[in-house]
């Protein structure tokens, strides 16, 4: 059953530098050697939201084993206006494969996947440095610069991390060039990227990515199970965005397979019975009945971008009111600065924050703060308040 150690991986990084091409190429390339199931670039779904063909689909967007390991494996989109949908992504993945096209380098969108993907804890990357067929050599090594800067720049180990160069076409053409290039790729994953520990003790926790309802069965919340371990026949509370429901769990599925329980690291869709559709909404958290509270106010600390981020290019100061982007909730807040008058984009700063609805926080939780489309600020939760 659970054979090998389960790692929830992603690609991300700009659009067109070859994260879906890369995603069918990982699939093909361990097709033929370990005798998993190649998915074609045609059948990834890249956005979930609007091609819903299921549960499995919807969950896990690809599926592969290595012979050591068994991945579940997001394609992020990388197009700014899909750069909340990989908010999500990135807060249910365990490390994250960053693919940087060598004839284009470092974008707009590299720079903000790498900071979110450091904010919502993704612990590890590895770097597919993609269509080195097309890039000359010389390119290829200021790109392989250019890329370890920026994961310094943002708290990763610029030196340390894998810069593999790859070819995702040439691998999904079969040529042994470029599919050893992919092989090399995965085996800086598996050398690179560890598989986190998982909290299988506190009480249970899920952050809702999707709810679906399925005819003639029930409502279905789907997500990456953060901590602890859930079971058919518990009691759960879905909550966050203000409100609560309590519900029976009838039915789990992960990875496709329907089983009596799922745990940390897992991703999931748990049938709840008693909760209609509108009760629930991506954003809010399922978890163990009674084991979490809401919260509508906050002390945090918040780091507000320099405008070389792509942060603000003005002061912030009491009163501002940005989205907050807390697990998979995307939320309004409003800014209490104290005694600080203004703040410059650039400097950290401690805040009250008054939530738009109260979430289900805690202590040391992190969040993204956005603003008119792009990433202004980046934070922590210091202290809950009433
Ligand atoms: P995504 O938006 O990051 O998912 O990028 P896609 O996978 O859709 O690829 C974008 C474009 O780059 C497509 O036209 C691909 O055929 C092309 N592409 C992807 N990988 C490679 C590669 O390794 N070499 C070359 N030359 N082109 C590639």
């Amino acid at each position: 059953l659970r054979t090998k150690p389960h790692l929830n991986i992603g690609t991300m990084g700009h659009v067109d530098h070859g994260k879906t091409t890369l995603t069918a190429a990982i699939t093909k390339v361990l097709a033929d050697r370990v005798g998993g199931r190649y998915v074609p670039f045609e059948r990834i779904d890249r956005t979930p939201e609007e091609a819903r063909r299921g549960i499995t689909i919807d969950v896990a967007h690809v599926e592969y084993e290595t012979a050591t390991r068994h991945y579940a494996h997001v394609d992020m989109p990388g197009h700014a206006d899909y750069v909340k949908n990989m908010i999500t992504g990135a807060a249910q993945v365990d490390g994250a494969i960053l693919v940087v096209s060598a004839t284009d380098g470092v974008m707009p969108q590299t720079r903000e996947h790498v900071l979110l993907a450091r904010r919502l804890g993704v612990g590890h990357l590895a770097v597919a440095l993609n269509k080195a067929d097309a890039g000359d050599p010389e390119l290829l090594e200021l790109v392989e610069l250019e890329i370890r800067e920026l994961l310094d720049r943002h708290g990763f180990d610029g030196a340390a991390t894998p810069v593999v160069a790859v070819s995702a076409l040439g691998a999904l053409a079969g040529e042994p060039r470029w599919t050893a290039s992919v092989v090399a790729l995965l085996d800086a994953v598996e050398e690179h990227v560890p598989v986190p520990h998982r909290d299988l003790d506190s009480p249970f926790l899920m952050p809702v990515e999707n709810v679906l309802t399925i005819t003639g069965r029930g409502t279905v919340l789907t997500g990456a199970i953060e901590r602890g371990v859930v079971a058919v026949g518990d009691t759960v509370d879905a909550l966050g965005l203000g409100r609560g429901v309590s519900a029976v769990v009838t039915g789990i599925e992960t990875f496709g397979r329907t089983m009596e329980r799922g745990e940390a690291g897992d991703n999931a869709a748990l049938l709840l019975r008693g909760v209609r559709r509108e009760q629930v909404a991506r954003g809010q958290v399922v978890a163990a009945a009674g084991s979490i509270g809401l919260h509508g106010a906050f002390r945090g600390e918040l780091r507000l971008l320099g405008a070389a981020e792509g942060g603000r290019h003005t002061p912030v100061r009491s009163g501002y009111r940005p989205q907050f982007h807390l697990r998979t909730a995307d939320v309004v807040g409003v800014l209490d600065l104290g005694e600080v008058e203004a703040v410059e984009p650039g400097t950290t700063v401690a805040a009250t924050v008054r939530l738009g609805a109260p979430e289900p926080l805690e202590v040391g939780l992190g969040f993204a703060v956005r603003e008119g489309g792009r990433t202004v600020a980046e934070g922590t939760v210091h202290d809950l308040l009433p």
